[in-house]
């Protein structure tokens, strides 16, 4: 077994954060000493792309796919960092096994960081490369996993494809925020933002998918390629359900027989209601349930695992 490395700092401020295991500058710390510079310009202007994978009873879930993902976003923004994907996934392993965590959600991130003239050219800047373990969260609550989220469907557009491109996971998430207020005030629990047609898009941290006569389908543009989107494709295909992208109206998501939301955070999430009507019969459906079960298992094959080294 690799050994593993040391941490570099203490714990001076457990109770402000969440248990974990940062990644910084080279060395390893406590989540509460991982702090960046007021002058990163992914802090200052939002200049930085990211991944969130999953460790889910021990063992990471679909680690290459978000690997990909992330190398192709910053080749996408002109980033680089001194590692490859070999040396990343050490890494990332590293955060997860001096944190003990077996359920944990993993965040990767390239700032554009710094540049000692406080340039505004961002080819001056030097980027930089964090990563951290801590719990496993999710979007959706035990008790909203059960009886399914309530959601608003706002009339906020998501910021469009040619402004920035969603493919590549970032951190432009006023318009995201703003959803969430606009679905608290009208007593929802999360916003669904539309895209620049006036279709579907996405909501805080999550995909959508609608559920009609048998065929399940989510938005194909102005979305982020989520990687649990991908393996409902993929489960679909395996369980013979019809399973699509393309272009869904609000009024379809409305009158769809069922609909859920996915996230690496939280996996498959149930929606029971839209704007305080029930999709269906209100109730988690049958596909829904099919599709979480098999998403769960999905997590026990061996294709898909990348099992960590505890101490
Ligand atoms: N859409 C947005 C805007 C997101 O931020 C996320 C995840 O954080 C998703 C969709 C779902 O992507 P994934 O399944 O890769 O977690």
């Amino acid at each position: 077994m690799h050994s593993l490395p040391k941490l570099t700092a203490r714990h001076t401020d457990p109770g402000t954060y969440p248990p974990g295991i940062a990644f910084m500058d080279g060395q390893y710390l406590p989540i509460s000493e991982a702090k960046i510079s007021v002058l990163d310009n992914g802090f200052l202007h939002s200049d930085a792309t990211y991944d969130v994978a999953h460790v889910w009873k021990g063992a990471f879930f679909r680690l290459d796919d978000h690997l990909n993902r992330f190398f192709s976003g910053m080749e996408k923004l002109h980033m680089s960092i001194p590692f490859d994907q070999a040396q990343v996934t050490e890494i990332l392993h590293n955060c997860v096994a001096l944190s003990g965590l077996q359920n944990a959600y993993v965040e990767f991130i390239c700032t554009r960081g710094t540049s000692p003239t406080f340039s505004r050219d961002p080819r001056d800047a030097v980027n930089r490369f964090i990563a951290f373990a801590i719990p496993f969260g999710s979007v959706a609550n035990p008790e909203q996993m059960r009886r399914g989220l309530h959601l608003a469907l706002t009339d906020l557009i998501r910021i469009p494809p040619s402004s920035v491109d969603p493919t590549v996971k970032n951190y432009h998430w006023l318009d995201l925020v703003k959803g969430l207020y606009a679905a608290y005030e009208q007593g929802a629990e999360t916003g669904i933002l539309l895209d620049a047609h006036g279709n579907i898009a996405e909501g805080p941290g999550f995909n959508i998918f609608a559920i009609k006569d048998g065929k399940i389908s989510t938005p194909a543009f102005g979305v982020l390629m989520g990687i649990t989107r991908q393996t409902i494709f993929d489960l679909a295909g395996e369980m013979q359900i019809d399973c699509g992208a393309g272009d869904i109206p609000p009024g379809d998501l409305k009158a769809a027989d069922e609909v859920f939301v996915t996230s690496t955070a939280g996996g498959v999430m149930p929606v029971t209601k839209i704007d305080g009507a029930p999709i269906g019969l209100g109730d988690v459906g049958p596909v829904t349930h099919q599709i979480t079960k098999a998403y769960w298992r999905m997590h026990e094959d061996g294709r898909f695992r990348t099992p960590i080294a505890y101490p």
